[in-house]
């Protein structure tokens, strides 16, 4: 069992953006309404976040989140780890402390941005008390494979998570990223379900364009498509129309049983 709750699904602005008069900025749809991008997983024996954006703390609210056993971070852009002082509620009950699973580079961003909370010095009780966690290769939490993907981001090292369970690779969540390198193409082959995050229409830099993203979910050919970290680019409603029926655009308070 694996469950997947879309906590945000708005690229690093949000939706509304400030000060824009779009049509999709005014629109009155709540799936035009997109927190910056994170994911909730369940599982039969462990529940993790995948990233803590600015509004961490309004969505773990919204989803009624009780339980966080561990933090995975794609990487160390603002959009994606500026809710971190709020995973103080999670902490074990018996520590304190709460697994973070991030890159090296991830790694040092984060203790450089939270240095009172990583710091056993300056670190008071009820602080953030994180228990870091190199990732650099597969590794488990609960009955869960987790599978880090390095993808193309800019300048950036960052990580897609693919999740599979006996022997099954159910889903695989690639929030930013321009392209995939050849060994994670290989290992995402047989993916069930893909979410892709693909915030414009226009080719990007750093991002896969919808156009690129369409393209990536035909190569790969799972069953169904997800897209995330969205600009005002996309109206909800109108761009489903537009999509193929295996891929959809992913909303804030979406949730997947996988
Ligand atoms: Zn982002
Ligand atoms: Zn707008
Ligand atoms: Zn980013």
């Amino acid at each position: 069992m694996l469950a997947i709750t879309f906590l945000g699904t708005g690229t690093s602005m949000g939706v509304p953006v400030i000060r824009c008069s779009c049509e999709v900025c005014q629109s009155k749809d709540p799936r035009d309404q997109r927190l910056r991008s994170s994911i909730y997983v369940q599982t039969a024996d462990c529940s993790w976040v995948v990233d803590t954006g600015a509004e961490f703390r309004i969505q773990a609210l919204r989803a009624n989140i009780q339980r966080v056993d561990a933090v995975l971070y794609t990487h160390s852009h603002a959009d994606h780890v500026m809710g971190f002082d709020d995973l103080r509620r999670f902490g074990s009950v018996n520590s304190g402390r709460i697994p973070i699973y991030a890159s090296k580079d991830t790694l040092q961003n984060l203790h450089r941005i939270f240095s009172y909370a990583f710091n056993s010095e300056t670190r008071f009780a009820g602080y953030v008390h994180p228990e870091p966690h190199l990732v650099d290769g597969a590794f488990s939490l609960g009955n869960t494979e987790i599978h880090p993907i390095p993808v193309e981001h800019g300048r950036a090292h960052v990580f897609g998570f693919l999740f599979r369970q006996n022997g099954r690779s159910l889903v695989a969540y690639l929030s930013d990223c321009k392209t995939v390198y050849p060994e994670g193409l290989e290992c995402l082959e047989g993916v069930e379900t893909l979410i892709l995050g693909t915030p414009c229409r226009r080719p990007h830099p750093t991002h896969m364009s919808f156009a690129e993203g369409v393209a990536l979910a035909e190569r790969l050919s799972p069953r169904r498509t997800f897209f995330t970290h969205l600009s005002h680019d996309f109206g909800h409603a109108a761009t489903e129309k537009e999509l193929p029926g295996n891929i959809s655009l992913a909303y804030d308070g979406l949730r997947l049983d996988l």
